[in-house]
């Protein structure tokens, strides 16, 4: 498998309604069997552009989902959260939706704060089977984070990571239960 970044397609090559291969925008050609083209997404919000509430194209967000305008909060696809660590955009169905409600809430003055990286979740099925990932769940192991397979057989593969003996994420294959488990430990700032 060749990943290739900052490239845009030009041509699709093949013969007969095969693929052979791609041609980018640089001229570059790579011999291909299946091509797999990942480019994000964009927000609609150029009538937004002088406003200066945005960062790459979404409206900034504080933690509870307000915009520097007063009255004015965003959440989902157009959000883009600050934090400590940086910018985070929303990326995933699951969040949009825990997003909606939060802000809503908040629209009513509930003053609900959003979890950042932990309350990351999505879940879907890839040629028949499910898979979710939760929370940190890339989090590179060393120091305080360490990766556990707690369950590797048939179709079902379970990892969980942890932060100083706490679940902060985890990634499950074929086994949606476990899932829904690991996110609701990760959500409440995990036991070991
Ligand atoms: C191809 C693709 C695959 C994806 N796969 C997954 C996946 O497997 N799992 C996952 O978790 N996430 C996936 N996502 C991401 C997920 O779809 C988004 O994170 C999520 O839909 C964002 O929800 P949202 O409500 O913020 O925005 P949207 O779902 O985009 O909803 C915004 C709505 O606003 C409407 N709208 C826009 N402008 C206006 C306007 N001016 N007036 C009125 N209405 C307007 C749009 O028509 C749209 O219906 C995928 C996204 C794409 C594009």
């Amino acid at each position: 498998m060749k990943i290739v970044t900052d490239a845009n397609v030009k041509s699709i090559i093949g013969n007969d309604g095969r693929v052979s291969g791609v041609e980018v925008e640089s001229g570059a050609r790579f011999a291909a069997d299946i091509v797999c083209a990942a480019i994000g997404t964009r927000p609609m919000t150029g009538f937004l552009s002088s406003s200066g509430l945005m960062v790459d194209g979404r409206l900034i967000v504080n933690n509870r989902l307000e915009t520097a305008a007063q009255d004015v909060y965003a959440a989902g696809d157009i959000s883009m959260r600050q934090t400590q660590s940086g910018f985070i955009p929303c990326r995933t169905w699951l969040t949009a939706a825990e997003q909606g409600r939060l802000a809503g809430a908040n629209m009513t003055g509930a003053g609900l704060l959003h979890n950042s990286a932990e309350s990351f979740f999505n879940a879907s099925t890839v040629f028949g089977g499910f898979y979710a990932v939760i929370g940190r769940f890339d989090a590179q192991e060393g120091g305080a984070a360490q990766n556990r397979v707690v369950s590797h057989s048939g179709d079902v593969y379970v990892k969980i990571v942890t932060e100083n003996g706490k679940t902060i994420g985890g990634t499950c294959l074929g086994d949606m239960r476990s899932a829904l488990s690991i996110r609701r430990v990760v959500m409440e700032r995990g036991a070991e």
